[in-house]
């Protein structure tokens, strides 16, 4: 962190601010320009808050270096993380996943017949919500822990682990105990309670980015999970809300190759709720796989005109399976 003093700044301020700042156990290196004096601090500035130092009225500017999220960031941890899907998936590091399936899990025979399809159409993992965040109380709410009843009879018929969204802390343990990758939604990304608690699980964690959360803050969200020293997070980048009303959010494709600099997590795209437009779906997977995505989370049904939740942007599995053909090639190209 580097602090910028004002020109007219006593000799006693600085003495001041130098001996508050010395007293919290940092180092300080001090710069004596022609008019300007700046402190650059040394060691932990992490419990230091730019807004309060600013309040210092000989002080004009205060500027961190360091980013503001330590665990998912690649300062301390160069190296991509090969992240544990379950039932021997991986991600990043080299190791793609393609996460499909329904929005909800709707019946046995929908998610079964689902499952069955993305299975042999070379997904790594099953996805399917059993706790719906919607926006009105009068949407179809899920069918709760009989739709993870039932997204447990796929995992043991196909093999693939599972994707499931959890929505409140009640249901810690039971996710804990049944589900492979825990996800986080994009309206619960800032729900930092629900952050820690899951944190506390040592699971796998599906992180989506919020609806109009930035990159940082995504990172910083990561950090709360992180925070334990127990879980593992993927990143998902599944659109962000600006003006544009032709999609149903903006998929923010730069925020992969952004995401790969700045963390070492795994990073994966979400083409059906980034676009909300089940045509759409396709050619943005490919454009995710092309800008380095190390995944892709995939809204598939097996009738999506019929489904109770997403149909406009759910892909058929005939579409899904000529999807993962062409991902392969694509992959391929940018391997060259
Ligand atoms: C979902 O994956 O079904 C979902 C609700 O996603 P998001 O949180 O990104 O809206
Ligand atoms: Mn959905």
């Amino acid at each position: 962190m580097i602090i910028i003093l004002k020109d007219d700044a006593l000799p006693a301020q600085i003495d001041e601010i130098k001996s508050a700042l010395t007293a919290r156990g940092l180092q300080i290196k001090g710069i004596q320009g022609e008019s300007k004096h700046i402190l650059g601090l040394v060691g932990d500035t992490s419990g230091l808050s730019e807004d309060a130092l600013a309040r210092y009225d000989y002080i004009e500017r205060v500027t961190r270096i360091s980013d503001p999220y330590k665990l998912s960031g690649r300062h301390f941890h160069p190296q991509d993380s090969v992240v544990d899907m379950g039932l021997g998936a991986k991600i990043g590091g080299g190791n793609f996943a393609v996460m499909a399936g329904p929005c909800s899990i709707e019946s046995e025979e929908q998610i079964l017949s689902v499952a069955k399809d993305v299975k042999r159409s070379g997904a790594t993992a099953l996805r399917g919500g059993a706790f719906k965040p919607r926006s009105s109380p009068y949407s179809f709410q899920g069918l709760g822990l009989d739709g993870l009843e039932l997204l447990k009879i796929a995992r043991e018929k196909t093999g693939l682990p599972i994707v499931t969204e959890i929505m409140s802390e009640e249901y810690l343990s039971v996710f804990a105990r049944d589900v492979d990758v825990i996800q986080i939604g994009a309206r619960n990304m800032q729900n930092f309670a629900l952050l820690r608690a899951v944190g506390e699980l040592g699971k796998t964690v599906l992180l989506k980015r919020g609806l109009s959360n930035t990159i940082e803050e995504l990172l910083q969200a990561a950090d709360y999970l992180l925070a334990a020293g127990k879980s593992r997070v993927i990143l998902c980048e599944r659109g962000i809300r600006t003006f544009e009303t032709a999609t149903r959010n903006t998929l923010d494709i730069s925020a992969v190759p952004v995401l790969k600099k700045k963390s070492h997590l795994p990073v994966v795209v979400d083409p059906s709720h980034g676009t909300g437009v089940w045509d759409l779906v396709y050619p943005m997977a490919l454009a995710s796989v092309a800008a380095g995505a190390d995944g892709l989370i995939i809204e598939v049904h097996n009738q999506p005109e019929c489904a109770l939740c997403d149909g406009q942007q759910s892909i058929t599995p005939a579409l899904f399976d000529k999807l993962m053909r062409r991902i392969e090639k694509v992959r391929e190209a940018v391997r060259e």
